[in-house]
Parts: structure tokens; sequence; C-alpha cells
């Protein structure tokens, strides 16, 4: 008898926040509620005040050594994982981890833990950030999503959920639009363009209404690689600059090769 195809486990996050409903309420949107809906993905918020050892719920202290501002105590944090059986990693949002990218996330999407489980864990810090003790003992690494300093890991928390959720195939839908996405090819996607064909006297390239999709794809990549020319160099620079094919593309089409030419 033909065995069906086993159908994938669900993937799921685990994320710990003394604010669960900005977690839960986006969660429950758009894109990642559909997958939540259809059982693809499983977004579980945990609250650090439940951990709190006070009547109070407080998860904060004073920092040894004064100085201003609140640290996240330990007790609360490692409680609140003690309880949970989460699938590691667990990454702390933190502006001193290494910058989330879409190769971290497409790392994240396939991941699996030593029992196939798919997922991984979040921690949100707030105030100054948490004890140094959840950082060297309790996470497995940290996360930033850029060099800049927000108010709480929320937000972040949520940048890395939708950016890897969305790479799930069973909730993108369309793989296909994943990969030709900007960033994993080491370029920025190809410019869009929808109807109508002639908006206000601004056209859309003749060749995206040709049906030869053999040109609509070379079209494609010239634009994404002027693109990348354009306001990546950066990107160019880490694949390697431009091969001659390329760059004879580039030519073939009237964009520029470089910055400033
Ligand atoms: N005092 C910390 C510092 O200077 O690095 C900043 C703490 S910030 C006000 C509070 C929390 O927001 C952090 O613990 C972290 O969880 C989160 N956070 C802030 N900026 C972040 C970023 N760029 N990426 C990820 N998380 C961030």
């Amino acid at each position: 008898m033909n065995e069906l195809p086993q159908r994938e486990s669900v993937f799921c996050v685990d994320v710990f926040t003394i604010f669960p409903r900005m977690i839960d309420d986006y969660c429950a949107q758009s894109i990642l509620g559909r997958a939540q809906d259809n059982n693809c993905l499983k977004v579980s918020t945990h609250d650090l005040r439940d951990f709190a050892a006070d009547r109070h719920h407080s998860v904060d202290d004073t920092p040894f050594g004064g100085g201003p501002g609140m640290v996240m105590m330990p007790e609360p944090v490692f409680c609140a994982v003690e309880s949970a059986d989460i699938v590691r990693p667990l990454f702390l949002l933190s502006p001193a981890g290494a910058v989330f990218d879409q190769k971290k996330a497409q790392e994240l999407a396939s991941f699996r833990d030593e029992r196939g489980r798919r997922g991984f864990s979040l921690l949100c810090g707030r105030y100054e950030g948490v004890d140094g003790r959840i950082t060297k003992y309790l996470v497995d690494d940290e996360i930033s999503i850029g060099d800049y300093v927000l108010a709480g890991g929320e937000l972040a928390a949520l940048a890395v959920i939708e950016a890897v959720a969305r790479l799930l195939p069973e909730v993108l839908g369309n793989s296909e639009s994943a990969e030709e996405e900007s960033f994993s090819d080491g370029l920025l996607e190809y410019e869009h363009f929808t109807k109508p064909f002639d908006f206000r006297g601004m056209e859309v390239p003749e060749v995206l209404r040709s049906g030869n999709h053999a040109k609509i794809a070379e079209w494609r990549k010239a634009s994404a690689l002027y693109k990348t020319v354009c306001k990546r160099q950066d990107m160019l620079e880490k694949r390697g600059g431009l091969s001659r094919d390329e760059l004879q593309l580039l030519v073939k089409y009237g964009y520029r090769t470089g910055p400033d030419n």
C-alpha cells in the first residue's frame, strides 16, 4: 500500500516577553494568522510577569554598580524558559547580536532540532536589557535587527518571525516567489509593474507584455542587476562584483554598470 506523504511538523516559535499581546495580535493577522489557522505555524507567547516572585509581578530591578534604568532580573526569565518545552535555539533580541538577514532567515526556516522539531524561540528584552547571566547561561545566541536601539525586543521578534515564516514552503504557497526575492541571489529583486500599461503617460517596459518568457526573464535579471548597482554596491562587492555576461546584459538594456557611469 502506498504511504501518504508525511505532513511537515508544525513550525513552533515560542516568545518570552512582558507584552505578549503585542506578539499575539500581530501574529493573528495576515500571512502569519493564516499560517496559524492552517496549523503550519504556532507562535506561543509566555508572559514573563507570570514568573515573577513578588505580588507586583516585578521583572526588573536596579543595576549593580549604579547607573540609569532598570535591568531584567534572571529569576523570572530562567523560570519562564525552564517551564516550557521550547524548540531551541533560544535567541535574545539584542543590539549586540549579529544583524539578522535573509540568509539567517533561510537557515532558521529549515532548522530542525535533534528531535526533528522545527522552529526556534525568542526572548524579548526591555528596560536597559537583561541580566548578564541570562545572556551567558540561558540563551543560545543573540539576534539584532539593525544598528539602532528599540525600546524592547517585541518589534524585533516580529520582524524575525515574519521573515522566517514566509519562507516556510507551506506558508508562502508559491515557493518560486521567495527564490526570486531580494537577497536570495545576492541581488535586489527586479522592478514590478501592474495595470494599467500606460499610467499618465508612464509606460510599463514593452518586453513585459511580449509573452516571451525567456526575454522577460532576461529583462528581469537586467533590472535586478541595475537596481543593485544603483542602490547596493555593498551587495555586489560581497558576491564578487559583476560577471562579464552581467555587464553585457546591463549594456544591452542601456543600464549603467557602476554607481557613477
Ligand atoms: N541598553 C541597551 C543597549 O544600549 O544596548 C539597549 C536596551 S533596549 C532599550 C531594550 C531591549 O530592546 C533590548 O534588551 C533588546 O531586547 C531590544 N532591542 C533594542 N534594539 C534592538 C535591536 N536593534 N535589535 C534587537 N533587539 C533590540
